[in-house]
């Protein structure tokens, strides 16, 4: 399962920043997830779920941040919503136009317990 994999991913990384820094364990992991990062949400919470068992993490309280796609046009500098890569601009119909927001996943903050 691709969101298994992920999850592992974030484990593994945040174990490794609370080994870093000498900590005893993880408290709260904060994602940041794009809605066209391809990830589906009940997936991954449900995949973390397993992740954090046994791990440094797995008394941590993970916080999902759901990232609306933005868009912005080259032709007219509008920003909007997107929901694909590729659409036409609402504002002129160009279909001139990129995805500016949207497709991150990424741990915006892990925080640690140290002694
Ligand atoms: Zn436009």
């Amino acid at each position: 399962m691709h969101e298994l994999s992920i999850a592992m991913q974030i484990i593994e990384i945040v174990e490794e920043e609370a080994k870093n820094h000498a900590a005893v364990g993880i408290s709260a992991i904060k994602l940041d997830i794009g809605k066209l990062s391809g990830i589906e949400p009940d997936a991954l919470e449900f995949a973390m779920e397993e992740a954090v068992r046994g791990s440094m993490a797995e008394k941590a309280e993970v916080q999902y941040n759901y990232i609306q796609a933005v868009s912005v046009c080259e032709d007219c500098c509008h920003e909007f919503e997107s929901q694909d890569y590729f659409k036409t601009c609402p504002f002129c119909n160009s279909l001139n136009t990129s995805l500016i927001r949207g497709k991150e996943l990424k741990i915006a903050a892990i925080d640690l317990i140290t002694n």
